[in-house]
């Protein structure tokens, strides 16, 4: 098959988070099992220094608003079979952020992603590139469908929906902007609550819906998970699946891994220990009793459940001998509240603020359990990436968290990680708790990693399931 991929982030050319992982991911995997493979980007800034040799390209033209807006499409075979497709236009692209800065979105982020959903679709006419398949993903590739359909192409479209809650929703204005036809804004189609909605359009105008997990597929049916959009999902659900994410175990590997102090594995996993100690003098935090190190890397977001995370960290750091690491970025207000946490506990806990590859992978290594209290989880990268490094984690049961992590139990012993239903910090406190018992039995938990290791979540059967529907659009 000829399979184009279509994200607006994708490791290791840019990245925010998980989507770029599995973009990145998907965008291997497809060509592995035999695909012509061709993955569409925006050009950041951030990507110019993460390829280089990129051909001049050539020269595209696109009305947005009245104007006609220069760009270029670069492309690169950067292995048989695999291209990355880059869409320049400094303008829009050349920034420090993909997305926004501190003080929020980009205001223009409808024209930028929409002039990059049409050059995509020019791309795809002047490159010749006869596709079989178009996956796209997430609210920035959302007006593709209908731009395929105003051009009567007639490739298949599998929309994948990484989260639900972003949904690319902007003042009707920029329907003239782009040049959509009213005809399409009306409660069936574009509309949503009187704006344009370009994750709604994606749901509406393209062949197959996925999600990254069959909890969450089953979750955005209902009110609850549904961000208002659970109506439209069940109207389609008959083109609704759930495929849970993978990750790329070449990059994630404790016996391989570069960027951690000591390599180990299922063998030898009593050098993890090393890689504790060498965090707790680059971070100033005393490890000398042995206490268990709770790691966290994460965007920080309202859905990761910091709040209640904040609340149950100032209970258990009274009484207990914790030790807690946090990297991450995002909303002000939760950064604000982690680091006054941090001011309070200076012995047992370190917040660092920022996006920090090297260190998310030391911070994985060297923590015995892994923080993942979302109040909701698509598919969640970070628990399925500490398993493999013999990190326990601790999660709420919700999304691709309840199909990736069992509740350990203590009886029979079965379970690799431990979990909670009540989205509530008592709840997320009594887990920590139990964590730390089982900590404490050296046996226990020593067999709790090895079974954590042990579990495979590679990217081949979630490849293989996506190709399987593929073949089924075609048909
Ligand atoms: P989401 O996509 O909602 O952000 P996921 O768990 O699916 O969450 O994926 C998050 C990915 O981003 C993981 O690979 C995680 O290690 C990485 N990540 C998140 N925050 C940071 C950070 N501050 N520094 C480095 N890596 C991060």
């Amino acid at each position: 098959m000829r399979i184009g991929i279509v994200a607006s982030e994708a490791t290791p050319f840019s990245k925010t988070g998980g989507l770029a992982d599995v973009s990145g991911s998907l965008f291997k995997v497809f060509n592995k099992l035999g695909n012509e493979t061709y993955l569409f980007l925006p050009y950041y800034k951030e990507t110019r220094s993460k390829i280089n040799d990129v051909n001049k390209g050539s020269k595209i033209s696109i009305k947005i608003g009245g104007k006609n807006i220069e760009g270029r499409i670069l492309s690169k075979e950067i292995s048989k079979g695999m291209n990355i497709i880059l869409i320049e236009q400094n303008g829009y692209f050349d920034r420090e952020n993909l997305y926004g800065t501190k003080e929020g979105d980009y205001t223009d982020n409808a024209e930028r992603f929409g002039f990059f959903n049409l050059a995509v679709i020019e791309s795809i006419k002047l490159l010749n590139l006869n596709l079989d398949i178009l996956h796209l993903n997430d609210w920035q590739t959302g007006l593709i469908p209908l731009f395929l359909k105003e051009n009567d192409m007639r490739i298949k479209t599998l929309f994948t929906i990484h989260n639900l809650a972003y949904q690319g929703n902007f003042q009707k204005g920029i329907l003239e902007l782009l040049q959509i036809d009213e005809k399409y804004f009306n409660i069936d189609g574009i509309e949503f609550y009187n704006n344009l909605s370009f994750l709604k359009t994606g749901i509406v105008y393209s062949d197959f819906i996925s999600t990254v997990s069959p909890t969450y597929a089953k979750e955005i049916l209902t009110e609850e998970f549904g961000e208002r959009l659970d109506g439209i999902l069940k109207a389609r659900k008959d083109k609704l699946v759930g495929i849970l994410n993978g990750i790329d175990y070449k990059i994630w590997n404790p016996e391989k891994d570069k960027n951690i102090y000591k390599n180990y594995s299922i063998e030898s996993l009593d050098l993890k220990k090393e890689n504790k100690f060498y965090l707790g003098q680059k971070l100033v935090l005393d490890f000398h009793q042995d206490p268990p190190l709770f790691g966290m890397v994460s965007r920080l977001a309202t859905q990761k459940g910091v709040d209640i995370l904040v609340e149950a960290l100032k209970d258990l750091s009274k009484k207990e001998e914790i030790r807690v690491v946090i990297l991450g970025t995002g909303e002000k207000n939760l950064e604000e509240g982690l680091k006054a946490l941090e001011e309070e506990y200076k012995s047992k806990i370190r917040v660092i603020i920022g996006f920090d590859e090297p260190l998310s992978h030391n911070i994985y290594a060297a923590s015995d359990f892994f923080l993942m209290p979302s109040k909701y989880e698509p598919c969640g990268l970070g628990q399925i990436i500490s398993l493999k490094y013999g990190t326990i984690p601790v999660v709420k049961e919700t999304g691709g968290l309840k199909d990736t992590i069992d509740n350990f139990n203590d009886y029979t012993q079965c379970g690799n990680g431990f979990s909670f239903d009540e989205y509530s910090s008592e709840a997320l406190a009594n887990t920590i708790k139990r964590a730390f018992k089982v900590y404490n039995d050296r046996t226990k938990f020593n067999n709790l990693r090895k079974v954590a290791m042990n579990c495979d979540f590679s990217w081949e059967n979630s490849g293989k399931k996506y190709l399987e529907l593929f073949k089924k659009m075609m048909r």
